[in-house]
């Protein structure tokens, strides 16, 4: 059977490392377990083997999980929302990683002061300017945020981003090292990026926020994103290192 405590301790311990190498505290590294797909109680086991955070990518699914786990750690969203989602999202998330458009920032706002809350957000920013994928151009990434700054129920702390695939982890590196300097650029804290296959890289580059799924729950049904882990010697979720 799948340990799910030994993994989420190899992903911590190789966030140390991670960190350790570039001269970061791992503090400063919130590991974020992506849950989608996965079943409760599985879920409830990493939440003992003690994430942090858990990640999920569609509203529905996660209102069911959220309704019988409640909020033992933070719920971000990760994956790409549409606007009449926005009401449930804003109850059920503590922080809405996806916020790519305009719109959607103000509708996200909008119901969480309606529901009495203050919702994370983060800006997705799509760095390959793929057609396919959610998230603003970089170039406009600015001009978005001077205009969602001061909003009341939705405060935007960062940035994220989910590269184009590439044949490894290394190759990611330009990517994330183009969020980080947007980022910067715009003087938010945040920098959400690094998933299985390629935390180690975007902690080498800033990353204050990793979204790991398969190696901490293993691999999913059907298709995925990214690469799996393991896929470099430099990179590997640390499930077999040590
Ligand atoms: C599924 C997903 C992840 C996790 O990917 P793994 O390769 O399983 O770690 C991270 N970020 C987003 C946006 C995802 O949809």
């Amino acid at each position: 059977m799948l340990d799910i405590r030994q993994n989420v301790e190899g992903v911590q311990a190789a966030i140390e490392r991670a960190c350790r190498r570039c001269g970061r505290d791992p503090r400063e590294v919130l590991l974020i377990a992506v849950s989608k797909t996965v079943d409760l109680e599985r879920i409830r086991l990493a939440v003992e083997a003690g994430v942090p955070a858990l990640g999920e990518n569609r509203v529905q699914e996660a209102k069911e999980k959220v309704a019988t786990l409640g909020h033992p750690v933070p719920w971000h969203l990760i994956g790409s929302l549409q606007t009449n989602k926005a009401r449930d999202a804003a109850r059920i998330f503590d922080c809405v990683q996806s916020v790519d458009r305009l719109e959607l920032a103000h509708e996200l706002d909008r119901r969480a002061q309606a529901a009495g809350r203050v919702v994370d957000g983060l800006l997705q920013v799509n760095l390959g300017e793929e057609p396919q994928k959610g998230g603003l151009p970089p170039a406009e990434v600015k001009a978005v945020l001077d205009q969602v700054a001061a909003l009341q129920g939705l405060r935007i702390r960062g940035l994220m981003a989910i590269p184009p695939l590439v044949p490894d982890a290394e190759a990611a590196r330009p990517y994330f090292r183009r969020l980080r300097e947007l980022r910067d650029a715009v003087g938010l804290e945040h920098l959400s990026m690094g998933m299985s296959g390629d935390f180690e890289v975007a902690i080498d580059e800033g990353a204050t926020m990793v979204r790991v799924g398969t190696a901490i729950f293993g691999p999913r049904q059907g298709p995925g994103l990214g690469r799996p882990p393991g896929g470099s010697p430099e990179s590997g979720a640390g499930v077999s290192q040590r």
